[in-house]
């Protein structure tokens, strides 16, 4: 784990505010989605139209795609509802909402030499610091700080979630708990 050269934290953990941070989480989806794209159309950068047809095809069946791919293609879409990108308007947009929870129907697959489930980890925390807005300020803290760990392969044990919570709604900061799971015999 490295700090942020923009904003000190560990790096992903500045993330919606810091546009560094921002742009890596970013990358973790779209280097997913260019992928897929390279896969299916023989090349990462079709025509803006193309590529809004695959996406489309892709949100209709989630359950068959990893979750970069499924949120790479949200990403390309707009939201009818409220005009922001499909899935990451505010809490409460018909569609947004829909999107948002059809999206948890993709595919995880560990990392090699991760904990299982890690993924999941992993794909929550991108989903809660792309979309801060939708989540509380509790929660975007919690996320903050836990994926720059689950990204280096940590999976925190119930306690360690649930201490790190507990901190958390007694008024501590990113400061106070940056550290919280890198100290040695930390809990
Ligand atoms: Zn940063
Ligand atoms: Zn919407």
């Amino acid at each position: 784990m490295r700090r942020c050269a923009g904003c000190g934290c560990w790096e992903y953990g500045g993330a919606p505010d810091c546009a560094r941070c921002a742009d890596l989480v970013y990358l973790i989806v779209q280097d997913g989605w260019r992928d897929f794209l390279r896969v299916w159309s023989g090349t990462a950068e079709p025509s803006a139209e193309e590529e809004r047809a695959i996406a489309e095809m892709v949100v209709e069946e989630p359950d068959r795609h990893d979750w970069r791919i499924v949120d790479g293609a949200l990403d390309r879409l707009s939201c009818a509802g409220c005009g922001s990108t499909l899935g990451r308007g505010p809490r409460g947009c018909p569609p947004c909402d829909l999107a948002d929870g059809f999206r948890y129907s993709a595919i995880e697959t560990d990392r090699p030499n991760v904990h299982p489930r890690n993924e999941h980890a992993v794909r929550v925390g991108v989903s809660v610091v792309r979309s801060g807005h939708r989540y509380s300020a509790r929660a975007l803290l919690g996320w903050r700080l836990g994926l720059p760990f689950v990204l280096d392969g940590f999976l925190p044990s119930t306690a360690q979630a649930q201490a790190l919570r507990a901190r958390i709604n007694d008024g501590a900061t990113y400061d106070d708990l940056a550290d919280l799971w890198s100290l040695p015999g930390s809990s």
